[in-house]
């Protein structure tokens, strides 16, 4: 058996060991299953270079990717009261807090931030799905109020990055109370005539959507996202009929009236500039990465013209 320890064992660990180490440099698309370098992925937004599936993007890297340089000034959030009651299931409220918190390095499922896109202030929030699923709690509730405030303060617009599953069942009815909440810190925004704009993406579920999710003046959406109230699981065991092909997804609810665009992430950051300067009576904005000076993006163009002729 000596031979069998001490050489065929090693062999069969170092071929497995060797295996370990480009997992972590390598991406797998879920979608397509092709093998991605993670910078090239992080560099292209999380979006699979080869087929445009969308993956899963935390606050902070996508406010890296939508911020003029990648700067921007966090927003602090009032905090709530911790486990409001005491609620167990098969772990502890606080316990799975502390695991979210260490698993994302966040530490609560919404980031607020101030900054400039294409030169346009804005506050922005987005939600993390990787944070206990995204979940709509009382910390969400004052983040969304503090972003609101905040945008009424500085007179700029308010842009939502959404993706839940819902409210958070570990604070019960207080959850549930920040829907009528979160709606009242939109009515702010209205009030003071600031434009509200709604970034959907996957997956967008549960109460979220019967609030703040759906209350923009514009409502787009990630490619492929799940929006919607009860998931197609449930309303499919409820009818006990087979739901049509892609029900609930971005380009369903596109074609039925309830977004106004669908729109790639790589492209979204354009989009937003855009439309808050559109709707903040503001001149047209120099596209692409900034800064960069307003004749430099011209010659630039027109260079690639020329090279396009020749
Ligand atoms: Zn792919």
């Amino acid at each position: 058996m000596n031979w069998i320890t001490n050489y065929v064992r090693p062999r069969i660990n170092s071929i497995f060991s060797r295996r370990e180490v480009p997992e972590n440099l390598w991406h797998k698309c879920d979608e397509c299953g092709t093998m991605l370098f993670h910078r090239e992925l992080a560099e292209n937004q999380n979006v699979c270079t080869q087929c445009g599936h969308h993956m899963a993007i935390t606050p902070r890297d996508r406010f890296l990717h939508l911020f003029d340089g990648g700067i921007f000034a966090e927003i602090e959030v009032p905090a709530p009261q911790d486990d409001p009651l005491q609620f167990r299931d098969q772990k502890k409220y606080p316990d799975r807090m502390k695991a979210a918190q260490k698993k994302t390095g966040e530490q609560e499922a919404m980031l607020v931030a101030s900054g400039e896109i294409g030169r346009t202030p804005i506050v922005a929030a987005a939600q993390d799905f990787s944070f206990m699923g995204g979940s709509m709690g009382m910390y969400v509730g004052n983040a969304i109020i503090a972003a609101a405030q905040e945008a009424v303060k500085l007179k700029r617009p308010l842009i939502l990055f959404s993706a839940a599953g819902g409210a958070r069942m570990q604070e019960g009815i207080l959850s549930l109370m920040q829907m009528p909440r979160t709606t009242v810190a939109v009515e702010m925004l209205k009030e003071a005539n600031l434009p509200y704009i709604v970034v959907l993406t996957h997956p967008t579920t549960g109460g979220v959507t019967a609030s703040y999710a759906m209350l923009g003046d514009v409502h787009i959406s990630e490619p492929n996202a799940l929006i919607c109230f009860a998931g197609p699981r449930v309303i499919e065991q409820t009818i006990r009929e087979k739901l049509p092909e892609g029900f609930q997804r971005a380009e369903y609810l596109l074609d039925h009236g309830m977004l106004d665009r669908v729109t790639k992430r790589t492209e979204m950051r354009d989009e937003l500039i855009t439309i808050t300067r559109m709707l903040m009576n503001q001149p047209p904005a120099v596209k692409g990465a900034l800064p960069a000076p307003e004749p430099a993006e011209t010659s630039a163009e027109t260079s690639a013209e020329d090279a396009v002729k020749e």
